[in-house]
């Protein structure tokens, strides 16, 4: 088994929820006591959102930079950001390590290609939502349109990330939310939705919704332990 090296803490609520799912699916693979070997660094995410909300992203380049590489030093055999909004930063990470990157929108992207998505509807911080960082991967590299909420609906995703879900609050109210901005989704063309935030899946999941949901964290860590089991 190769090691994973994780930049995580952002938030940690779903770092818990990495950690957990790809442990979880090596025990399920290997059977045994397997789980994954892996190192993470974690981040003060209070810091990160800060340089988030002031659109500093050269800086964020230089962080990740830097984590990418103790990671790398560290003995990683590759890199997974546990977090989506942050790959805006993605071409910082693959140049400054010589280890492979696995890119949260292009696991996303595979695995809705496989499911004949033509046009997914986007849910996630409004740096996801309204930047082309992650649309343009899954265009450009997939084939897959993306609509995205209109412009009150995605106040609302991102309150609602950033004031519950990040602090592991789970309101039914929120989840009401949710389901009824993925129902107007649907309305302009999504044939799946993408949960782009990786706090999302605490909150929602397929069974409250009528079109396949495509979870970012839970593809991505499967996509990264397939990696690291492969010979
Ligand atoms: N973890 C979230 C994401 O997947 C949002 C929090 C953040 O801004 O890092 O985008």
């Amino acid at each position: 088994m190769k090691t994973l090296g994780i930049i995580g803490g952002m938030s940690y609520e779903s770092s818990k929820l990495f950690y957990e799912l790809i442990n979880n699916r090596v025990n399920d693979i290997m059977g045994g006591y397997h789980c994954c070997k892996s190192i993470m660094y974690t981040v003060d995410f209070d810091e990160i959102v800060k340089l988030q909300n002031e659109e500093k992203w050269a800086e964020l380049d230089l962080i990740v930079a830097d984590i990418s590489r103790k990671l790398e030093l560290a003995g990683s055999d590759m890199i997974v950001l546990c977090t989506n909004t942050l790959h805006i930063c993605s071409d910082s990470i693959k140049n400054s390590v010589k280890i492979p990157f696995l890119h949260i929108g292009e696991a996303v992207g595979e695995e809705a290609k496989k499911k004949y998505i033509k046009k997914a509807g986007l849910l996630g911080t409004k740096f996801t939502m309204e930047k082309d960082f992650y649309k343009k991967v899954l265009l450009d590299k997939y084939g897959i349109d993306v609509v995205i909420p209109g412009e009150k609906d995605r106040d609302t995703v991102h309150d609602i990330i950033f004031n519950e879900l990040v602090r592991g609050h789970i309101k039914e109210s929120s989840r009401n939310k949710f389901i009824d901005i993925i129902k107007r989704l649907e309305r302009n063309g999504a044939e799946g939705v993408i949960l782009g935030c990786t706090e999302i899946p605490t909150l929602i999941s397929e069974e409250y919704v009528d079109i396949p949901v495509f979870d970012s964290i839970r593809i991505h860590a499967e996509k990264a332990v397939e990696w690291i089991l492969k010979d």
